[in-house]
């Protein structure tokens, strides 16, 4: 369904389409496949509460958002439930996710309220100068279906607490969870036309929409950069904001002073979260070549013990990928690196036994002695491939972490502080991870450099994505 001005309701076309569970293909659910004219609709009821929303309190907005926190809370199970039926991940990570997502609700419940101004020292003695940080407008919205809770929090907690509007297009593969998020919005009491929600099996008219409408203010997208560069690209021709959350191609650098047994327990954790499709996810694995043995035996080890299969069983650690162009580029890249070379030491295969036939199952995998010809050392996996190469030397290790065209995530193992604080400031990325492989929460500001997007999301600085800086000259 969607859901506009405050409305569920079906699309203009009366077309619906199928939503299937990835681990068993089967159905899950029927949705309405919202259009361009369904998008300009929701649009125009985003617009007409605008001046409505904006006009309440600080106080007003942020009770709303409290309220949206505790019924995630009180449905947190069974959000998680259905994400793993949708998506595919493991019911521990769902409800981590689930978590996740509420957290942007309570944070930007309290951000609401510290939006201030400033009052600026003037040239002229009968002058004063202030500034006011008001709303941008009306905000469209695009998310992606690996995280489908929380990539829709991230992004409407901000939006709602600034003062804007909102409509949402949620990712085609995920859209029963973006409509539990809209129940959470719509019982929290969010007035009419504040919150939008338009899914479709047809992102391009829908996009269309959002770009090229002139009530449109702000266009907010997480997903790949090529869909990210075609939009941003268009919204300019309207002046939009924009703001991107794109690819990664995260470096994991391990050096000869870590412990290479902890090293190689954060990779397994983090690699294999959500099958690899995360944008934050290692895609090169630098392992200094004195550490690398006992790094590789340990990693062999724990990835041999992880359990593939439907995320609602216990003790299951890897979901299957979200389709089968996903499986296809991921064994494609696998197959690639071995013909060139590398040594695969657990996995690379396609997961056919116990009815994952009927899935996207990808064996966790681990290749070593990968080299820069490789399709998998230069483009985003997005599956469970830990690819390791192995290095010597710290300025060599940096340049090579550098030298891609993506500045999301990366994550260095170091127990010398100087070398730790060495790669924090030299890593082209947005987000530095040392010792530490989640370095994510509502609290922190997420976002990538160089094609991996612009701006930031969560913290203090994901609102002033959605605030526009207004100076007034007093003379008097
Ligand atoms: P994608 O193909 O770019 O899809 C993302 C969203 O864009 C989906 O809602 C999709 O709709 C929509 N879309 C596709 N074509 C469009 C068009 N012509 N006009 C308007 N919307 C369009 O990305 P994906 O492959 O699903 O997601 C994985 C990518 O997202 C990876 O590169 C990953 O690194 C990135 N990601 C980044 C972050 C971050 O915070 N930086 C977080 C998560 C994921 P449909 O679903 O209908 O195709």
């Amino acid at each position: 369904m969607l859901y506009i001005d405050g409305e569920w309701r079906g699309a203009q076309s009366g077309s619906s389409f199928e939503v299937a569970n990835p681990a068993t293909g089967e159905p899950i659910g029927d949705v309405a496949d919202g259009t361009q004219q369904d998008a300009a609709d929701a649009i125009l009821a985003a617009s007409e509460a605008f001046s409505g929303w904006s006009r309440l309190t600080a106080f007003e907005r942020s009770e709303y958002l409290q309220r949206a926190y505790q019924l995630m809370m009180e449905r947190k199970e069974a959000l998680a439930r259905l994400m793993t039926e949708e998506q595919g991940k493991p019911l521990k990570a769902a409800r981590n996710e689930v978590q996740y997502a509420a957290d942007f609700f309570l944070w930007y419940a309290e951000e609401a309220k510290r939006v201030y101004g400033d009052i600026l020292p003037a040239p002229r003695s009968d002058q004063r100068f202030l500034v006011l940080r008001q709303p941008v407008g009306v905000v469209a919205a695009i998310t992606p279906w690996n995280y489908p809770v929380s990539m829709i929090t991230r992004k409407v907690a901000p939006a709602l607490a600034a003062g804007c509007t909102i409509i949402v297009k949620p990712a085609e593969q995920t859209p029963l969870c973006a409509m539990e998020v809209f129940n959470v919005l719509h019982d929290a009491g969010v007035p009419a036309g504040v919150a939008n929600l338009v899914p479709t099996a047809d992102p391009a008219p829908v996009g269309d929409e959002f770009v090229t409408n002139p009530a449109v203010a702000k266009i907010t997208f997480t997903g790949s950069t090529e869909v990210g560069t075609m939009l941003a690209g268009r919204a300019a021709t309207t002046m939009k904001r924009v703001s991107l959350e794109l690819g990664g191609h995260a470096p994991f650098i391990v050096f000869d002073d870590a412990d290479p047994e902890y090293a190689a327990k954060g990779l397994s954790l983090l690699k294999f979260l959500n099958t690899g499709q995360a944008c934050i996810s290692p895609n090169r694995i630098y392992v200094h070549d004195s550490v690398s043995a006992r790094f590789l035996e340990v990693l062999e080890e724990r990835v041999g013990r992880m359990r593939a299969g439907n995320g609602l069983e216990e003790g299951v650690a890897i979901g299957p990928l979200v389709d089968a162009p996903s499986l296809e580029k991921v064994d494609r890249q696998v197959q690639d690196a071995v013909a060139k070379g590398a040594r695969l030491r657990a996995g690379g295969t396609r997961l056919m036994a116990d009815g994952m036939d009927r899935g996207f199952f990808y064996a966790p995998t681990v290749l070593s002695g990968v080299t820069r010809d490789m399709e998998i050392y230069n483009n985003e996996t997005f599956g469970p491939v830990a690819p390791v190469i192995e290095f010597d030397n710290e300025d060599r290790v940096l340049a090579l972490a550098n030298d891609t065209t993506y500045g999301l995530a990366a994550y260095v193992y170091t127990q010398n502080l100087g070398r730790a604080m060495r790669m924090f400031e030299g890593l082209d990325y947005g987000i530095v991870g040392i010792n530490d492989i989640n370095p994510t929460a509502a609290a922190a500001p997420f976002g990538g450099m160089k094609s991996s997007g612009w701006g930031r999301e969560g913290g203090r600085e994901g609102i002033t994505e959605y605030l526009e800086t207004k100076l007034g000259g007093f003379s008097i």
